[in-house]
């Protein structure tokens, strides 16, 4: 039996991994879960899947939590912050911890597995953007495993020999190759991205997400954050990570290699497929996902990314470049624009515009440590809503 922690239960991948693990009683029993805010939805989970602990934001929410438990008769121990989040990630009580909080408020519980040795499914790409190197350095010290999520670095996983020692050199990589589906404005006049509402750009072509990464998708952001995700995980410089992009997202991504082959991971585009393939890895197990028909598809497009149309994508690489907690600047101040956008205070071409002057005005400095990086992180939010307080509209 596998017992798992999962961070984030309440979002889309929370939900998805419940949904593959409802489908493997015999192999998985879930230890703990957490949410922010959406009680009622944590206390069904709960009824349903009996975890030992439960983890919410407040003790107000807790307070709430603990008596829709009790009417049920469900023995579930709630908890709230993020000491309790960090314990459910490293308690001896699991094995494995799906990290699938959105943004900066699941580093510390991410990184309190990995100190804790776990085996760590890793949705949660802001946490590797943000501490990098550090976050690879308390994986290997601690000896956790770390098996990517994200349906772009999973398929890369799966393209990579299992030997694979984040040396792109010594397996005869020439390229990884990562798809993007261009999300919903890919044809969009440029012109008219100004006026761009949030609900347009919650709207994506081929995948169902939480808010903020459907705005990232939007913007190519989430790309960005892709690259860097990329550059972590498989020890891969900028030089070496293209964005394709690929409208059907029937690709995940691909590997291209020194001899002229080239490996890619397909299928449709659900998240249940990389979350069943890294929980069982290195066996496979059923995920509730429809086999792939690609006469049904019938055609696969692909074409150069327009730097542009998306200049997000383009400070995201100019992040990845300058090191250090340049990343972790992009990403708070990226974060801070997102959730402005989204509550209707800035506009669709602010989000850039707001991180690429956070990045521009402010400087950042060595990613010498976790208190560094949270600083950095600090300093770029502040830095992000003193613009946007400037202009509101
Ligand atoms: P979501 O918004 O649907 O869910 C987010 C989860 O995090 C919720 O359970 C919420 O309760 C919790 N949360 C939010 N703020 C929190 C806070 N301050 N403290 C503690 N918990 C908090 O998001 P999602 O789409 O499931 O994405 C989760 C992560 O997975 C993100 O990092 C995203 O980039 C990544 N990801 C998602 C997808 C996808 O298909 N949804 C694909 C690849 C990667
Ligand atoms: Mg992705």
């Amino acid at each position: 039996m596998q017992r798992i922690t999962i961070l984030g239960a309440t979002g889309s991948i929370g939900v998805s991994t419940l949904d593959v693990l409802a489908r493997h009683p015999d192999k998985y029993r879930v230890y703990a879960l957490s949410a922010h805010s959406r009680v009622e939805e944590l206390a069904a989970q709960c009824a349903q899947f009996r975890p030992e602990r439960a983890v919410v934001g407040t003790a107000e929410a807790a307070q709430r939590l603990a008596a829709l438990l009790a009417e049920q008769g469900v023995r579930t121990e709630v908890e709230y912050g993020e000491a309790a989040l960090c314990a459910i990630a490293s308690s001896a009580g699991t094995d494995t911890v799906m990290a699938a909080i959105v943004g900066a408020a699941g580093l510390a519980p991410t990184l309190a597995a990995a100190r804790a040795g776990k085996k760590i499914l890793l949705a949660n790409k802001e946490a590797l953007v943000m501490s990098g190197q550090l976050f690879m350095d308390a994986v290997q010290a601690h000896g956790a495993t770390l098996l990517p999520i994200d349906s772009e670095h999973n398929a890369i996983f799966q393209s990579l020999p299992q030997s694979y020692a984040r040396s792109p050199k010594a397996a005869g990589v020439a390229k990884i190759l990562l798809t993007a589906s261009g999300g919903p404005f890919l044809k969009r006049a440029v012109e008219t991205l100004e006026n761009v509402t949030p609900a347009e750009a919650c709207k994506h072509p081929n995948w169902e997400m939480g808010r903020k990464i459907s705005v990232d998708s939007a913007t190519m952001m989430n790309k960005g954050l892709e690259v860097i995700e990329a550059h972590w995980l498989f020890g891969a410089p900028a030089s070496l990570i293209e964005v394709v992009i690929h409208p059907q997202s029937v690709i995940h991504s691909m590997v291209s290699y020194t001899d002229g082959s080239v490996i890619a991971e397909l299928g449709n585009p659900d998240m249940r497929t990389p979350i069943a393939n890294a929980l069982a890895f290195p066996e496979r197990i059923e995920s509730g996902v429809a086999q792939l028909d690609l006469t049904v598809v019938g055609t696969l497009q692909f074409e150069k990314p327009d730097f542009k149309r998306f200049p997000c994508l383009a400070l995201a690489f100019e992040a990845l470049e300058a090191g250090g907690t340049a990343p972790a600047l992009l990403n708070a101040a990226n974060e801070v624009a997102v959730e402005a956008f989204l509550d209707s205070r800035i506009g669709f071409r602010e989000i850039d515009r707001v991180i690429a002057r956070v990045m521009h005005e402010n400087p950042h400095g060595a990613a010498s440590s976790i208190d560094a990086v949270m600083a950095q992180d600090a300093h770029a939010r502040r830095a992000a809503a003193g613009i946007i307080a400037g202009q509101a509209r």
